[in-house]
């Protein structure tokens, strides 16, 4: 599970770490999310899949060395855009970001590497 947190300055955030290379993916642009769907019956509505998460440098190198098993022809690697998926949690989750603003005060000291 690539979605862990960290503490930093006795204080706790949630940070998405690539299943890949184990670093922090620090922009949402340059990551993805990955999951493997099966083939076989196609999908079926309320379906739910583990996902993972990789930088865009590291996705095709994670995808064949993370299941080097051959294909079988059963499963496939699906992607997302990790910009799009943080937004589509965004609207699942019916993200005030005014009234989270107002929670996390103290989000103004974060310092971004
Ligand atoms: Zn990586």
């Amino acid at each position: 599970m690539s979605l862990k947190i960290r503490i930093l300055e006795g204080n706790s955030y949630p940070v998405i770490i690539c299943d890949h290379c184990g670093e922090t993916i620090t922009d949402a642009e340059g990551g993805n999310t990955v999951w493997r769907e099966p083939l076989k019956g196609g999908r079926s509505e309320g379906q739910l899949y583990t996902v993972q998460h990789t930088h865009k440098k590291c996705n095709w190198e994670f995808m064949n060395r993370r299941f080097p098993e051959p294909n079988d022809g059963t499963w496939n690697w699906m992607s997302h855009e990790l910009q799009d998926d943080l937004f589509m949690l965004l609207v699942n989750t019916r993200y005030d970001a005014k009234e989270a603003k107002r929670k996390m005060g103290w989000t103004e000291r974060i310092t971004w590497e």
